[in-house]
């Protein structure tokens, strides 16, 4: 034992605190100015325990060095998320800590009749006596990705600390807008300068992940004829309508989130607004594979493509815009940095599992721009919601793991 535990509590129920929330409306960048709030609090941190090349750039992402030990070894990047999930409430989080987890429900200060259990979570049942993290019911808790922060922060100080240790080079990136996909500004790969890089952004114990979703953003504009509806006659053309046929025309049984997992691709409906006169909807398209990606796009605008034909004089139009890419393209030429990965969780006692991410990283973005970017476990659960939970003592064991695979890394043979 080597007292990870209590400084990634302390450093997690920290930054977990403090708000910073992402907004997917704002044209700006970062998405919400409150994520700087964080990222000053970690430049901060990182000077105060001796990183080199401590920097917040003008694109939002704090950057910094832990200096090389030995010559020769490969510049190795740590990458974590300081932005939290628009998706649920995330202001004003109040961390709990559940000491010496029993194995029964957790219960929730404040919100009666919320509980969280291995009934419903079901890693939790391997968690007996650990000490588990939640927010106060209300909100989410932040461990995505705040837990990421908070490993990278406790790897980083204790190999500052400890000059002995053998390492290459660390360099460390907090982005902000990852849960936006706004995370990687083009500048990054080479501000950040390493050979290969990992985000520390994924789930339970031993998950090495190389594979995410391919990502396609879509919106669909329906432009009716507007008229006063009692002269309609004959001369209305009401967008509300369309927008309901080309939502009901799509395979909703069949390729929706709600109703695939696995490697199985959907096409989301995440947005509808407008009115008689215009309407917007907005789709997420998302697949494994660029074939079933494409033939996704191709199906949204064949289905567009009809209800217009049906209905000549409204204005549909099919906009299908690129997010990212799945990582194993270029991933599996290259399979070094998840080896290396791999080996660092078995000499932890890990077997290492890798399960394609029905997502997308920070390390998506930046493998299709050439910096290597795998991710490797923190231990969060049930993220984006209320139920969201994270064990200490996983997060230490994902401390020693990226400690090992630094001294790996610098030792070959
Ligand atoms: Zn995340």
């Amino acid at each position: 034992m080597n007292g990870f535990e209590r400084e990634l509590e302390e450093r997690l129920v920290r930054y977990a605190r403090v708000d910073t929330q992402s907004d997917e409306r704002s044209p700006s960048s970062p998405s919400t100015a409150i994520q700087l709030d964080l990222a000053r609090m970690l430049v901060a941190e990182l000077t105060e325990i001796g990183a080199a090349e401590v920097q917040l750039t003008e694109y939002g992402v704090v950057l910094a060095t832990v200096p090389a030990t030995r010559e020769g070894a490969p510049v190795i990047g740590f990458l974590a998320h300081v932005d939290t999930a628009p998706q649920f409430h995330a202001v004003g989080v109040k961390p709990v800590v559940h000491r010496g987890y029993n194995g029964g429900p957790i219960a929730f200060a404040d919100a009666p009749g919320l509980t969280l259990s291995p009934e419903s979570s079901s890693h939790l049942a391997e968690k007996i006596g650990h000490d588990i993290i939640t927010a106060s019911g209300t909100t989410l808790l932040g461990a995505d990705d705040k837990a990421g922060v908070a490993v990278i922060m406790t790897l980083a100080r204790h190999l500052l600390t400890n000059p002995d240790l053998p390492h290459g080079a660390i360099r460390i990136a907090f982005t902000p807008d990852e849960e936006i996909g706004r995370g990687v500004d083009k500048r990054l790969p080479k501000d950040l300068g390493a050979d290969f890089a990992y985000t520390l952004d994924g789930g339970a114990v031993g998950e090495i992940e190389y594979e995410s979703f391919s990502a396609d953003g879509a919106s669909v504009k329906i432009t009716g004829v507007s008229v006063h509806p009692g002269l309609a006659k004959g001369k209305m053309v009401n967008a509300l309508h369309l927008a309901a046929k080309i939502v009901t025309a799509l395979p909703q049984a069949t390729m929706t989130p709600e109703v695939t997992d696995g490697r199985e691709g959907f096409l989301h409906l995440y947005e509808q607004r407008g009115s008689a006169a215009e309407v917007e909807l907005n789709f997420i398209l998302r697949d494994f594979e660029r074939d079933g990606l494409a033939a996704k796009g191709e199906l949204l605008r064949a289905v567009c493509a009809a209800v217009q034909a049906g209905e000549p004089r409204a204005t549909i139009s099919c906009e299908i815009r690129p997010q990212y890419r799945n990582m194993r393209y270029w991933l599996e030429n290259d399979m070094a940095p998840v080896e290396l990965a791999r080996a660092a969780c078995r000499a932890e006692g890990i077997e290492p599992v890798s399960v394609p991410i029905r997502g997308g990283t920070d390390g998506s973005r930046l493998t299709e721009m050439g910096v290597p970017t795998p991710n490797i476990f923190t231990g969060m659960q049930e993220i984006h919601g209320p139920l969201e939970w994270i064990s200490v003592q996983d997060m230490a064991t994902a401390t020693r793991v990226c400690l090992r695979l630094t001294e790996l890394a610098a030792t070959p043979g």
